[in-house]
């Protein structure tokens, strides 16, 4: 069966980039009834920084694509974190060293230095001279009854066999001619990258690598790994980079660009899945608004091109009004962004709420539902300009009188006209209402009329349209505010 694997190092916060990566992972998995793996690259101790492997986890799951398998989860062939394999890769280790393909090296970081120094020197990119390759079984065994230090490097052969990549197609990279036998196995007993994810991938049963394609050219290398190891390979495509929209390197100097960001902004995960593979390459179509399932339906590993994707995130506020219109729209999710709203006007409100009763859910799903469309975040609906909705506005009678004299005529006809209310309120309906109050009214103008009430009842002098307003609140509390402004 398909089983790929999201194999991050846990050198800092999940970003975009590695969001993409796991996403066309768990995609595939899913389109193929396969298992998603997450598996902690942390051979390099000195990079590894606290917190951040929960930190992954935590992301994929808030994005909504958990792995099937994982440090957390755990699964049949774990542990899932490198540092606590070191027996395994030993014991492959030893297995090259027995029989050839990898061999002890004993120089010291001196001469290597030296070599390294020589070869800028002759403006040449350094590489390992391969010269512990050629040392007698007899001199190994001296240096290691001495006791000297060594790293395990293996043996780069040439004429490497092309490979055909899901992306990229056929594809090889003579490796021995351009670098010198890599270390992996090193002096602490940790295996280097190359090591360890091979024998990973062959241990977890990986049937397929995607990943990005800052490793197209290490792939010949693994291949060797494998060969040398008697192991099938598994497939690999190589996803093209995600850039920035110019084109430059997806970095932080164009905006966040760490999940965490995301979370805090009040961004929809499906909205960020959504813009992510927008704007790339390997479904049918690049729609807006696209859900997870959709993504799974219209992908095909096939469609990847090898053109970088552009990543626009001025586009994201977009992205997550739309989304915000669907899941407003289905009732399911609704309910959860109900809850979520609650959550969010109590932590900002709190005790300065009007009543409780603006925390029911029908109050918080009327609301919901008559700014659909005109929102790009949820937390929209908590900022100061719709602070009306949930606290009552101070405003005074001499206030009300600048806009116009009739404040208690206008007053007692609208309070007069929600009393009367006997169905639901309806934007449409109020608005030819007040359109009627109006005419009534000698010596004001409809728009002086529509600025008194808009804030009387919100302390505002912009917002939703008054109708809408005073949908929202219900003609209850409508007049509760018009007779609190006027005594
Ligand atoms: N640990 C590597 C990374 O951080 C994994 C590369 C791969 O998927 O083989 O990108």
């Amino acid at each position: 069966g398909v089983r790929v694997r999201f194999a991050p190092s846990p050198t800092g916060f999940l970003h975009l980039g590695g969001l993409r990566t796991a996403l066309y992972n768990y995609i595939f998995a899913r389109k193929h009834q396969g298992a998603f793996i997450l598996r902690l690259e942390d051979t390099d101790q000195s990079r590894v920084v606290t917190g951040a492997a929960e930190g992954i986890e935590d992301m994929l799951d808030w994005a909504g694509i958990p792995p099937d398998e994982s440090p957390h989860r755990g699964g049949p062939v774990g542990p899932y974190q490198q540092s606590h394999r070191l027996e395994l890769y030993k014991k492959a280790s030893e297995v090259l060293l027995e029989n050839g393909a990898a061999y002890r090296c004993f120089c010291t970081p001196q001469r290597l230095e030296l070599l390294k120094k020589d070869a800028l020197r002759n403006r040449q990119t350094p590489r390992y001279d391969n010269r512990c390759r050629h040392l007698s079984s007899e001199r190994v065994a001296e240096k290691l009854a001495q006791g000297s230090d060594y790293v395990v490097r293996f043996q780069l052969k040439e004429g490497v066999e092309p490979f055909l990549d899901l992306v990229y197609g056929w594809n090889k990279h003579e490796v021995a001619t351009v670098e010198g036998d890599p270390v992996i196995l090193k002096g602490d007993g940790f295996p280097t990258y190359h090591l360890a994810n091979v024998v990973d991938d062959h241990h977890m049963g990986i049937s397929h690598v995607l990943r990005g394609t800052e490793w197209l050219t290490s792939t010949s290398k693994h291949l060797l790994i494998y060969r040398a190891f008697g192991w099938d390979p598994p497939r690999f495509g190589h996803l093209p980079l995600l850039l920035n929209k110019d084109g430059s390197k997806l970095s932080k100097r164009q905006g966040d660009i760490f999940l965490e960001h995301f979370v805090q902004d009040g961004c929809l995960p499906e909205a960020l899945l959504d813009i992510i593979t927008n704007c790339g390459s390997g479904f049918a179509g690049n729609q807006m608004g696209r859900t997870l399932e959709e993504l799974i339906l219209e992908f095909d590993v096939g469609r990847i091109t090898t053109h970088s994707a552009l990543l626009d995130l001025d586009k994201l506020p977009e992205f997550n009004r739309i989304h915000l219109i669907q899941q407003i729209g289905d009732e399911r999710l609704r309910r959860k962004l109900v809850m979520e709203l609650q959550m969010q006007v109590e932590q900002v409100y709190g005790n300065r709420l009007v009543d409780r009763e603006v925390l029911e859910k029908d109050y918080v799903e009327r609301v919901l539902l008559l700014r659909k469309g005109h929102i790009s975040r949820l937390k929209n609906l908590v900022a100061p300009e719709y602070s009306f909705l949930w606290v009552r506005p101070s405003v005074s009678r001499e206030q009300l009188q600048t806009i116009s004299a009739e404040v208690d005529e206008i007053g007692k006809l609208v309070i007069g006209l929600m009393e009367g209310q006997t169905a639901a309120l309806t934007t449409e309906g109020l608005n030819e209402d007040l359109r009627g109050l109006q005419e009534q009214i000698r010596g004001t103008t409809y728009s002086s009329m529509m600025k008194l009430l808009r804030l009387a009842l919100s302390g505002q002098q912009q917002g939703p349209s008054v109708a809408e307003m005073m949908v929202s609140l219900g003609s209850r509390e409508v007049c509760e505010r018009i007779k609190k402004a006027l005594s």
